[in-house]
């Protein structure tokens, strides 16, 4: 895997359950063909989550490519009685080096600190990157809770975590209530929330492992905003829900990252 600190930028896509199988497959090899004919491709990170189902394929196309695997989550535990789950081990042997945790969508289905904390201890003993999701609800942001909530996701997320020499962290700040909506915040704003994932992270690490983390942002990003993000200089990438599902729109936010 490539050294963290090497990529100026990294741009995840998120496909969520949004794909069917033909669609994914599809969606994969015109990627790895735009990226391969991209500028962008020796400095930008392109990491690609697929659902499971759409895993084994996905894998074989970008096999030997520069786009790299992810997974949406994950189950902390290895090959075992756990119905329903998919272990990292499995995700691992096809490839995959980076898994989304804690996303909102998964909080609301019920996901708690705790299991995102095991998780995120679980992907870095396979020298695997997590990419912690926090963020605020629109209620939470009206209550002025925003920064509580998210300093606090942060510390539970990262409670007892020991890194080892070269492993990397991402945490992703993506308001919750701009996800999928077509808004986007401002550059302030973004800029604002970075300096506080940061801070919490420094504090939660003992001042430790600051090289170790890159903050993206992630909510409604398109190839019209994503340098609003990219630009801010704590900001290293985004997270792309849906504009990452057609292969030409998600590169043209790799392009103008
Ligand atoms: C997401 O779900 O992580 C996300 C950023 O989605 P969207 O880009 O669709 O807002």
């Amino acid at each position: 895997m490539k050294d963290m600190k090497d990529w100026n930028k990294i741009i995840i896509a998120n496909w969520k359950m949004q794909l069917s199988l033909a669609e994914a497959t599809e969606q994969a090899k015109e990627m790895k063909k735009l990226l391969a004919k991209s500028k962008a491709k020796t400095d930008t990170a392109v990491v690609v989550c697929p659902d499971f189902l759409s895993m084994t394929e996905v894998a074989k196309i970008f096999k030997g490519s520069d786009v790299i695997l992810g997974a949406q989550d994950t189950y902390p535990g290895d090959i075992g009685a756990f119905t329903g789950e998919v272990s990292l081990k499995n995700l691992q042997s096809l490839g995959c080096e980076y898994v989304i945790l804690g996303h909102s969508e998964r909080r609301a289905m019920g996901e708690t600190d705790e299991m995102i904390n095991k998780k995120v201890k679980a992907v870095l003993e396979r020298d695997m990157v997590p990419i912690v999701c926090v963020g605020e609800t629109y209620e939470e942001r009206k209550e002025e809770k925003t920064n509580f909530v998210v300093i606090h996701q942060i510390y539970e997320a990262l409670k007892d975590i020991e890194l080892k020499p070269g492993q990397k962290i991402i945490l992703a700040y993506e308001p919750v209530w701009v996800i999928g909506s077509g808004q986007v915040i401002d550059a302030n704003e973004a800029d604002r929330m970075s300096q506080i994932v940061r801070q919490s992270y420094v504090d939660v690490m003992d001042g430790q492992n600051l090289e170790a983390l890159s903050i993206i942002y992630g909510g409604s990003v398109t190839p019209d905003t994503v340098a609003r993000f990219t630009s801010l200089q704590k900001i290293k990438g985004v997270l792309v829900g849906g504009a990452s599902l057609e292969a030409k729109k998600f590169m043209e936010i790799v392009n103008k990252a």
